[in-house]
């Protein structure tokens, strides 16, 4: 089967992040069944999710693992011109469908590169780490990583994660949490306001705080100018739950605040000082409402932030694989950093341009197609 053929196969299955993935692991694990390669399956508590991993080659340190995920985003909405989960050949060029870009082309790559990676005498191992809901906040990699310290005797050195780069190395990415505060005031007539607690008015002061300290950080100067935007963004999208008519003052209050860090800020350092925040604000508004309380929860888990340093030799590695020397970074999420953190040096590059991700009619050009082949068998070349 082609890249293309394996595509094809790929996103006709409508796995969005949180749903169950057992048919398109299954059609993966058939496939490696099929070329004799053993694999291992990481289930979620309930069998319904699986990630997958498995080994090409010896079971000699120093390995490289090809990591990517199997869900994609929905398409309700979004005006597809075509049968989102077929793949359409446009003729222009271009292969459209739901996860063409995000990330099944990478996996169709992968997949296809197989007999190829049989063949080769590798001297050091080819893993792939195939992940779930990722989508939905890149629940299942940092469990999987472990996964494969655990199962394999020897350690894998390296993780390449596929996520649509353009074939670019990029050795660095934001991390992001979201988190949901709730104000608990008093209700009461309008005109009380001095002796109510308004909600709205706590959670638009608490709003404008976390604006402050965005801007307190920019200007203490913890920038990366790596990053566009170079700095640690805090902001908040969604107000909600807040009043019931213009003359009765609220008494609750939720917002939801996203917080996308550069790598040397962390999310919970920021978390922390909001919270000492809230208690002060707290302490003040309860002498007027003694059950007056600020409640913050993670609503969205803390994705951390990738930064591989040039000195580590994976830098090369992918320099060596994609012919590119310059080093970038991206501005989304993904599963480096856990990647990283799991101890693997982490690079992102994969086919295919982010731009085209998450939206109508995503695609990936031929051209990026066969260049992420191109990739593979540059790897098994290096590797053999
Ligand atoms: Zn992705």
């Amino acid at each position: 089967m082609t890249a293309t053929d394996i595509l094809a196969k790929l996103v006709s299955f409508p796995v969005l992040g949180g749903q169950s993935n057992i048919s398109i692991a299954e059609w993966i694990e058939a496939y490696l069944t099929e070329h004799d390669i053993p694999f291992t399956n990481v289930p979620n508590e309930e069998g319904t999710k699986r990630s997958i991993h498995c080994r090409i080659g010896p079971p000699l340190d120093g390995g490289v693992i090809l990591s990517g995920h199997t869900d994609v985003v929905p398409v309700e909405g979004q005006t597809w011109t075509t049968d989102p989960f077929q793949l359409i050949d446009g003729n222009d060029g271009k292969l459209y469908a739901r996860g063409s870009c995000d990330m099944k082309g990478f996996l169709a790559c992968c997949l296809a590169a197989v007999p190829q990676m049989k063949a080769a005498e590798l001297k050091k191992p080819i893993y792939f780490a195939f992940s779930y809901d990722e989508e939905i906040g890149c629940l299942a990699a940092p469990e999987l990583a472990e996964h494969i310290k655990t199962t394999y005797s020897e350690k894998p050195k390296y993780a390449i994660i596929g996520e649509p780069s353009m074939m670019l190395p990029m050795v660095g990415q934001k991390g992001i949490v979201i988190y949901k505060t709730t104000v608990n005031g008093s209700a009461g007539h309008s005109s009380r306001i001095r002796t109510e607690v308004s909600a709205i008015s706590e959670a638009a002061r608490l709003i404008l705080w976390l604006e402050n300290k965005m801007m307190g950080l920019i200007e203490a100067g913890q920038v990366d100018e790596r990053f566009t935007p170079p700095h640690t963004s805090i902001h908040s999208g969604v107000f909600e739950h807040s009043g019931i008519a213009p003359n009765v003052i609220s008494d609750s209050a939720t917002f939801y605040w996203d917080v996308r860090v550069i790598p040397k800020d962390k999310a919970v350092d920021i978390l922390a000082e909001f919270e000492a925040n809230c208690r002060l604000v707290e302490n003040e508004c309860r002498k007027r409402f003694p059950d007056f309380k600020i409640e913050t929860i993670e609503f969205h888990p803390n994705v951390p932030a990738l930064d591989t340093p040039a000195h580590l030799s994976v830098v090369p590695l992918i320099q060596k694989l994609s012919g590119v020397q310059e080093l970038s970074t991206v501005a989304y999420a993904a599963e480096a950093g856990q990647f990283s953190n799991a101890g693997f040096e982490t690079v992102i590059c994969g086919p295919g341009d982010i731009a085209q991700a998450h939206r109508a009619n995503e695609f990936i050009s031929k051209e990026q197609l066969e260049k992420g082949e191109q990739f593979m068998l540059t790897l098994i070349e290096h590797l053999s």
